[in-house]
């Protein structure tokens, strides 16, 4: 439950003074519902105003106050504005411009008499004149503000009645312990919490004030994390090592990369412990992580534990459970696969041999994890590819046996440093760094889609010599239907000038058998070219596939391009990657695009997304909202992540229960930015 102190703040925004149904309304479309809302609802920026004896050409643009006289009210016809004529001290005349509400706008500027007007001095034609102008009596115009902070608004809320509505919510909030570790607020010279907010609201480009509630923010979540973590930590797993019969002979027909053996001596370490393994393995596409689980899971078997493989699809779970079928088969150990699609007889065999221990090694998609999957003695989870399995999925699995496996997560996205620590702060991170040896860099060029048919020419000279290509249609929208339609309409141009039993098709929309099937066709080259939508972006190894073309590359992520580049280049030739693009490309979207052309390092790519796009598109909306930040922007993410986290890290070693003072501080931030599980944790371990 909420600690008392803060149910003011959490309040429902009715409940403020002045704030009937319909305000309530228009907050809502921000997403403003609660009196802590309000009070986070901060001002992106300032209005000065100038006040001026008189209009004058160098005040063009600026916001002026002024003192004026009404001469002549000119009412628009039909949709035209009302304009009232009036004279400024020097007696230039000065229009004021009022596109609604005439009646209101004769009532405040009645002729002959001194108003003051504020707002926006512009040139219309050769008048001067200003839209929809404050106006104040003149013994009234003392009170305007010179400075005014301005809020992001929504319709039927002017900035007045907004910044009103925000300094009410900032009302609520009540005085709280500091949270911060003294030194590092002291060392950064942060104001405390309140002070903060209220600093924010009075002077927008306060960044200290602004620093230390995005501090606040990325804090609590971090502390969530480790607390997360020092749950998942409290149970007692099974030690792994193996002896070495098996994986001696195993017979590879190339020598691991230093970084692999790397990552595996990391991974063994860590299965030797009592203490579960939780570990990501973050690698390149390519960079061979399959060989470092395949290696991980021998492990788990010589120690006489199961091990179980999870992939995101179905295409993908056949093509590990060839590859480590092909490894195993030679040194005696059992490999089987378990997909939605093995039914009846193979099916009841699989959950036999899981259930009796004569299966070793068991791949395929979230079917492994069902109800009725059990297991004899799983040591040993593997997560290829799923960058987004959450805490509560683990809490699933670790119920598939009596002690808490080991886990190892393996993605290829490449999510940048400071990303890694607010998404998988409770895991332990390895990476594989480096590529096996031979590969040549993959060639990336943009060009415009203007020159289509060029690029279909160059295709067809790619085919002619014997290559194959990958061609991945636009992302229209999130829609997989009309994705699927474009790729249609593709594939029919590209069959009518090479043939239709020269180029497959997936997409989304298709059955999986019909996916496996156009994936086998093109794997053993009897198709030159695939079309297809992102479903391949995790697919199936076609070392003769040397050309990619993405079409409509723009409205990918860079990580997504990267990844999908990475589809080819897997053999020892040359390979390129053309990236169509399209006529209206932003400025940020040639930087993108420029970045693909210049590196094929997936960590410095996903840097700079990071850096252009910020941390909720990268995360994936999900995420985002999961994870969503208010305040902090990603340059905030980059630079206190690992501040707060050695912050959080410090206070958890000594108070791991947030029973001290400031362990009940922290508390309060972590309701406060609605970490409420996290603290839930605390109470029930
Ligand atoms: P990813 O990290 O994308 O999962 P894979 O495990 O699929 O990469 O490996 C990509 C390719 O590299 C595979 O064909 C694999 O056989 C090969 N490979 C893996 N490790 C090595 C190595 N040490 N030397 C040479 N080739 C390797
Ligand atoms: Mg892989």
């Amino acid at each position: 439950m909420r600690p008392e102190i803060l149910n003011p703040l959490f309040a429902e925004v009715e409940a403020l003074k002045g704030v009937g149904p319909g305000i309530a309304k228009s907050l809502a479309r921000l997403d403003l519902t609660r009196a802590i809302d309000l009070a986070y609802h901060l001002p992106t920026g300032t209005i000065e105003r100038i006040h001026a004896p008189a209009a004058s050409g160098a005040l063009l643009g600026r916001i002026v106050i002024l003192g004026v006289t009404p001469y002549e009210v000119r009412a628009g016809a039909g949709r035209a504005p009302t304009r009232i004529f009036a004279a400024d001290a020097d007696g230039n005349t000065l229009t004021l411009t009022f596109f609604n509400n005439p009646g209101w706008a004769r009532k405040q500027l009645p002729m002959g008499e001194k108003r003051v007007v504020s707002g926006r001095l512009d040139a219309w034609g050769d008048e001067w004149q200003i839209v929809h102008p404050e106006v104040m009596e003149p013994a009234a115009a003392t009170e305007i503000a010179i400075r005014e902070p301005v809020y992001p608004l929504t319709e039927g809320i002017s900035n007045k009645r907004m910044r009103e509505l925000a300094l009410t919510g900032l009302e609520r909030a009540p005085d709280l312990p500091e949270w911060i570790e003294p030194s590092l607020l002291a060392q950064q010279h942060w104001p405390a919490w309140g002070a903060a907010l209220a600093m924010v609201h009075s002077d927008p480009s306060e960044a200290n004030a602004r620093k230390r509630l995005s501090y606040d923010e990325i804090f609590a979540n971090q502390l969530a994390l480790l607390l997360l973590r020092q749950v998942a930590r409290r149970k007692r797993g099974v030690p792994l090592q193996g002896d070495g019969r098996i994986t001696s002979n195993l017979k590879l027909p190339y020598q691991l990369t230093g970084a692999q053996r790397r990552v595996i001596d990391e991974i063994r370490g860590d299965m030797a412990q009592d203490r579960p393994m939780l570990r990501l393995l973050q690698g390149d596409v390519g960079s061979g992580k399959t060989l470092v689980a395949l290696l991980a899971m021998l492990e788990a078997v010589e120690a006489g534990a199961q091990a179980a493989m999870l992939a995101p699809t179905e295409i993908l779970s056949r093509q590990h459970y060839a590859t480590l079928q092909r490894q195993c088969e030679a040194i005696g150990v059992r490999v089987a696969i378990l997909t939605g699609r093995e039914k009846g007889r193979a099916r009841e065999a699989v959950l036999m041999g899981l259930a009796d221990g004569s299966i070793d090694i068991l791949v395929g998609t979230h079917a492994i994890f069902q109800a009725h999957v059990t297991y004899q003695r799983l040591g040993l989870i593997v997560i290829d590819e799923q960058h987004r399995f959450g805490v509560s999925q683990r809490l699933l699995l670790s119920e598939k046996a009596e002690r808490p496996p080991h886990l190892l997560a393996m993605t290829a996205t490449p999510i940048p440093r400071t990303l890694t620590l607010t998404v998988y702060g409770e895991m332990d991170v390895s990476r594989i760094d480096e590529m096996p040896p031979g590969r040549t860099p993959i060639e990336t060029l943009v060009i415009s889609d203007q020159k289509l048919a060029d690029v279909i020419d160059g295709l067809g000279r790619h085919l002619a010599a014997g290559g194959q290509a990958y061609w991945v249609c636009p992302l229209v929208e999130e829609s997989e239907s009309v994705d699927a339609a474009a790729a249609e309409e593709r594939a029919a141009l590209l069959r009518q000038r090479f043939g239709s039993e020269k180029v497959g098709l997936v997409h989304g929309r298709m059955k999986g058998p019909d996916k496996d099937g156009v994936m086998a066709s093109f794997a053993s080259g009897d198709t030159g070219v695939l079309v297809a939508t992102t479903v391949i972006e995790v697919g199936v190894d076609v070392p003769n596939a040397t050309l990619i073309i993405v079409e409509g590359a723009e409205r990918f992520g860079l990580a997504q391009l990267h990844q999908l580049r990475g589809r080819v280049g897997r053999g020892s030739g040359a390979s390129r990657c053309i990236l169509l693009r399209g006529s209206t490309l932003s400025e940020t979207g040639r930087a993108r695009l420029a970045l693909m052309r210049e590196t094929n390092d997936g960590f410095r790519i996903a840097e700079e997304d990071l850096r252009l796009r910020g941390p909720g598109e990268i995360l994936g909306t999900r995420q985002s909202g999961e994870q969503g930040f208010k305040v902090a922007t990603p340059e905030d993410v980059a630079e206190l992540v690992p501040m707060a986290m050695g912050d959080a890290r410090l206070l958890l070693d000594r108070d791991g229960g947030l029973a001290s003072e400031r362990g009940q501080a922290a508390r309060l931030c972590l309701y406060l930015f609605e970490r409420d599980a996290a603290v839930g944790l605390l109470r029930s371990g």
